[in-house]
Formats: C-alpha cells, sequence, structure tokens
C-alpha cells in the first residue's frame, strides 16, 4: 500500500520520490495520498510592486510596474540566500515546468558556472543550462549571475558562462550582481566592486547586454 501511494514529482529536476505524507526536497511539494501537491499555493511570503527593472529585466517593457508575488520554497540550498527571509519563510519551489507557456518574461539565476559549485548548492548546472535554453525558445529570458568571493569569482568561469550564453543568444541579457553577507554567509565580505566590474567587462567581450547590479 505503501508503495502504491509513492509519487515521483515531475516538476523540477531533481525528481524527488516521496513517500505518503513526505515533503520533497524543496519543502513546498507534499505527497497526499499518491498525488504530488503544492503544499504552499495560495500562501504569500512577499508581495511588492516594484520597477520592472528592480527583479532585474532591463530589456523588457522599460519604466514599468511588476507585481512580485513569492511563496516559500526553493530547490536549491544557496547559504549566501539574498532573499532567505522570503524563500525560507516557511522553511521550504522555484517551479516553471509547468508555467513556462504563461511566461512572457522570466530572469533566471545562473549561480556560477561549474558543476562542482551548483552541486554545493544542491542543484545541476546541466539542468539549468537546458532549461534556459527551452525558456529563451518562447520566452524573454534575462540571466543574473550573484558573485560570491571565492566561490564563482574567476574570470575564466565568467568567460566560460558568457561563451555559452553567447552561443544560446548572442542578445541575451546578462546581470552581474555583487554579494552582501546573508544568511548562512553572514560571517563574510561583501564582492569587491571593482571585481564585478572586472567580470562584466570580461562578459561584454562576449555579451552586447551586460549590466552590474548592487554596486
Ligand atoms: S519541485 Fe520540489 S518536490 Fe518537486 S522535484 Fe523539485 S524539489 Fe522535489
Amino acid at each position: 500500500m505503501k508503495d502504491q501511494r509513492r509519487a515521483v514529482c515531475p516538476v523540477c529536476f531533481h525528481h524527488c520520490r516521496l513517500d505518503e505524507g513526505q515533503y520533497g526536497r524543496c519543502r513546498a511539494r507534499k505527497n497526499i495520498n499518491g498525488t504530488v501537491v503544492c503544499d504552499n499555493y495560495g500562501k504569500v511570503t512577499a508581495l511588492a510592486l516594484d520597477p520592472i527593472e528592480k527583479k532585474p529585466l532591463r530589456h523588457f517593457m522599460p519604466g514599468s510596474l511588476i507585481l512580485s508575488v513569492g511563496s516559500y520554497g526553493c530547490n536549491l540550498s544557496c547559504p549566501f540566500c539574498q532573499n532567505h527571509d522570503i524563500s525560507m519563510g516557511d522553511k521550504t519551489v522555484t517551479e516553471y515546468r509547468e508555467i513556462l507557456p504563461f511566461t512572457d518574461a522570466m530572469n533566471v539565476d545562473l549561480k556560477g558556472f561549474t558543476e562542482e559549485y551548483y552541486r554545493k548548492l544542491g542543484g545541476s548546472l546541466e539542468a539549468v543550462k537546458a532549461f534556459v535554453r527551452r525558456a529563451a525558445e518562447g520566452c524573454h529570458v534575462e540571466l543574473t549571475t550573484l558573485i560570491v568571493p571565492g566561490e564563482n569569482d574567476s574570470e575564466e568561469e565568467m568567460e566560460r558562462e558568457a561563451e555559452w550564453i553567447a552561443s544560446v543568444d548572442p542578445e541575451a541579457v546578462l546581470h552581474v550582481t555583487r554579494f552582501f553577507p546573508q544568511y548562512k554567509m553572514a560571517d563574510r565580505k561583501a564582492t569587491d566592486v571593482e571585481t564585478v566590474y572586472r567580470l562584466r567587462d570580461v562578459a561584454a567581450r562576449y555579451l552586447k547586454n551586460v549590466y552590474t547590479g548592487n554596486c
């Protein structure tokens, strides 16, 4: 009986196999009677009307406002999360799979460009690359890389990242942003502004649209 009610969540690359009553890795989805349901449905942990540039989306309806609605849950475990009060608001999805056909524009965090770094954060670089390629086919996509000192701040890594993004779309927009001490990395120093600008320049060798953020 227990096995009959086991379910596999199809939403993200983790494909969690859940027993009855068990939460997925994101802590936002749960197996109830053999069906994976969204536990955070209708539970809003952030609601704000923002300038669209704040997302950041720089090349989609500039000058407009965007309603930001968030809930708890995330399928990564970044110790430097800059939104942990939202994503961990109830200790728990970043879900795109199902809603892609209804999405006009999105900003995707590309955390870095090594499998090792993604493994550390509980994710998969290849899965994110596959998602970005798919999303870019029918949606306006901008990418953000938060530069964390000592983690993903080498010129070589940024060079490989920018080269790959250009192979998907040379017009793609990349935001290179500055880390501030947060969450489980509150003891680190903020990223040097010069490092962010230097990596912006590296990315600009391959991409036309590169912006800095939080500087
Ligand atoms: S959305 Fe949550 S439950 Fe579903 S596969 Fe991803 S982490 Fe697991």
